[in-house]
């Protein structure tokens, strides 16, 4: 359901950026979705084309790009994190508090009819 809901705000969305190019459809649709956010990318594929039902994304494809999850490390700078290691550098093991990317739920691109 965390996900049927999660479909259902980025139509909301996508269909904003519809009204605002004047158009009526879009016939594909891409997202943003990183590694770190809650979100689970085959279940979001799954809940999205009945949550696309009766609005003007119904029947387009959807594609998920994954973001992986980077840190800051005092020691390395920025460093790919490895999510079962938690907020640590995979180097050195320092802590990385600071997500620099991998938390993002966003509408990338909607390519319109
Ligand atoms: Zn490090």
């Amino acid at each position: 359901m965390h996900e049927a809901s999660i479909a259902l705000s980025l139509i909301d969305v996508a269909r904003e950026v519809l009204r605002e190019h004047g158009a009526a459809r879009a016939r594909a649709v891409t997202v943003r979705v990183g590694q770190w956010s809650s979100v689970v990318p085959e279940a979001l594929e799954a809940a999205f084309p009945a949550c696309a039902e009766g609005t003007p994304l119904e029947g387009a494809h959807l594609s998920i790009v994954r973001v992986p999850g980077v840190g800051e490390c005092p020691n390395h700078g920025p460093v790919e994190l490895d999510v079962t290691r938690g907020l640590r550098c995979p180097l050195c093991d320092a802590p990385t508090p600071t997500l620099l990317q991998g938390d993002e739920l966003e509408l990338d691109e909607l390519e319109l009819t």
